[in-house]
């Protein structure tokens, strides 16, 4: 039986049960919760996720799957590149105030196609696109963008990103609180691992 509450979990419980599920998914023994008709009656009224996951929009980094979660557990925020952007903000900061999720999960992933584009300059992009790109990659300098891989160049953005989230004033007070914690991680394609940065 589900009950909403078992998702209040501090940072390093829910860090934990992410990396558990994780786990599972690598060695093909996921749970993929499924509610029964009660369960999800509970869920109409009330969410209580106990992380919030940032991650690219590919289709292979589904967090829900590769960390084996059923609903109403995570609160997913996904656009390509998993790159921060002011509009991303008020969102996360929703599910700290108002849910009380105290981790936040970081996530790149290895062979990411904007981080390809951005370390290539493909210069048959959208204008769009060109704006993503750009975002991205004012974190880098020329030279780490004519010498990292793309997988260095995830990490090191997921980095950069985390250390953004940490000196928001409100995160940050959570975070002086013991109320918050942001992790960085990557996803290697090849293991199906999540590694923490
Ligand atoms: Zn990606």
């Amino acid at each position: 039986m589900l009950n909403t509450e078992q998702y209040k979990l501090n940072a390093e419980q829910a860090l934990k049960k992410l990396m558990d599920g994780n786990k599972r998914f690598v060695n093909f023994e996921r749970q993929t919760p499924i509610l029964s008709a009660e369960e999800r009656k509970k869920l109409i009224h009330k969410q209580s996720p106990y992380a919030i996951v940032i991650t690219c929009s590919d289709s292979r980094v589904s967090p829900e799957i590769i960390c084996d979660c059923g609903l109403g557990e995570i609160f997913v925020i996904r656009v390509a590149a998993g790159a921060l952007s002011e509009n991303m903000l008020g969102s996360i900061e929703y599910a700290v105030l108002a849910l009380g999720v105290e981790l936040i999960l970081m996530l790149g992933h290895d062979n990411c196609g904007v981080m390809e584009a951005i370390l290539h300059d493909q210069a048959d992009m959208s204008e769009d696109i060109q704006k993503l790109c750009n975002h991205v990659s004012r974190h880098f300098t020329k030279e780490q963008k004519a010498t990292l891989t793309s997988s260095e160049g995830v990490r090191y953005v997921t980095e950069q990103d985390v250390k953004l989230l940490e000196s928001i004033p409100v995160l940050k007070e959570k975070i002086e609180q013991g109320k918050l914690q942001v992790v960085g991680a990557h996803y290697n394609f090849h293991t199906n691992e999540i590694e923490l940065l």
